[in-house]
């Protein structure tokens, strides 16, 4: 694996709505080459961090640097230029498109013609084992290799961090065995991923660190290993 240095670093993120404190003082660090965990009850903020960090939402207060650059607050093409993909629990493709022109749409801006984005595409859905699908229409799809074209659509822009909200939801055992080996490979690349995911036996070994979070504040920031005998993890996640 292509371990080398924090590829993106989160600090003091902050995000309320109304009221509410959906993101309080979250900060991580993505390195290369490794997965992170992003777990908690529903609504304590996890989905709010991705958003954040790919731009959907202005943070309140925090840095999130790549490269030395803080993109809090950038717009989300900027954000994607400066290598941050994202997935999200609802996939959404264009129905009318082929799987190969719905991948292929995720290189357009940054190849110079139609041939060059669809050998990008190719190749991204190669690394999924999905090269099979390419001229299959995506509105025929069943719901598993719906959100595997997505993920190809995010790997197809050779990201060097991968924000996954959910990638297992969905899928059956052995789906979720399949999935678990193209996230290490992809990881084992050189790119960081920060999966979301509420399935422990399919996150656990799959992430090298976990973080937990409740009402927007990280109660846990540690190994995987740690995570099922935390008081505080199990009270307010594991336990519910
Ligand atoms: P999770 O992904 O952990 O389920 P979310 O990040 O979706 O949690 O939500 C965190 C909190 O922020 C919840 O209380 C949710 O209702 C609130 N929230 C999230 N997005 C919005 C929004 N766009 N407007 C208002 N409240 C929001």
């Amino acid at each position: 694996a292509i371990e080398g240095g924090p590829v993106l670093l989160v600090e003091g993120l902050r995000k309320s709505f109304g009221g509410v404190r959906a993101v309080d003082e979250v900060s991580l660090t993505l390195e290369a080459g490794t997965i992170t965990g992003l777990i908690g009850p529903n609504g304590s903020g996890k989905t709010t961090v991705i958003n954040l960090i790919s731009g959907l939402e202005r943070p309140d207060a925090g840095r999130i640097l790549v490269a030395g650059r803080d993109l809090a607050g950038k717009r989300p093409d900027r954000i994607a230029r400066a290598g941050i993909a994202r997935t999200f629990q609802a996939v959404s493709l264009p129905e009318g498109a082929t799987v190969l022109e719905a991948v292929a749409a995720a290189r357009l801006e940054r190849d110079r013609g139609v041939a060059a984005a669809e050998a990008h595409a190719l190749w991204a859905l190669e690394r999924l084992g999905a090269a099979d699908l390419a001229l299959r229409p995506c509105a025929d799809l069943p719901a598993a290799l719906r959100r595997r074209v997505e993920l190809a659509r995010a790997l197809a822009r050779q990201p060097a961090v991968l924000l996954l909200d959910e990638p297992a939801a969905g899928l059956t055992d052995a789906e979720k065995a399949e999935l678990a080996g193209h996230l290490r490979a992809i990881a084992a690349a050189g790119t960081a991923l920060l999966v979301v995911e509420h399935d422990m036996g399919f996150l656990l070994p799959l992430a090298g660190h976990v973080l937990c979070l409740d009402q927007g504040r990280t109660l846990y920031d540690g190994p995987p290993a740690g995570v099922r005998s935390d008081a505080a993890v199990v009270a307010a996640y594991l336990g519910e």
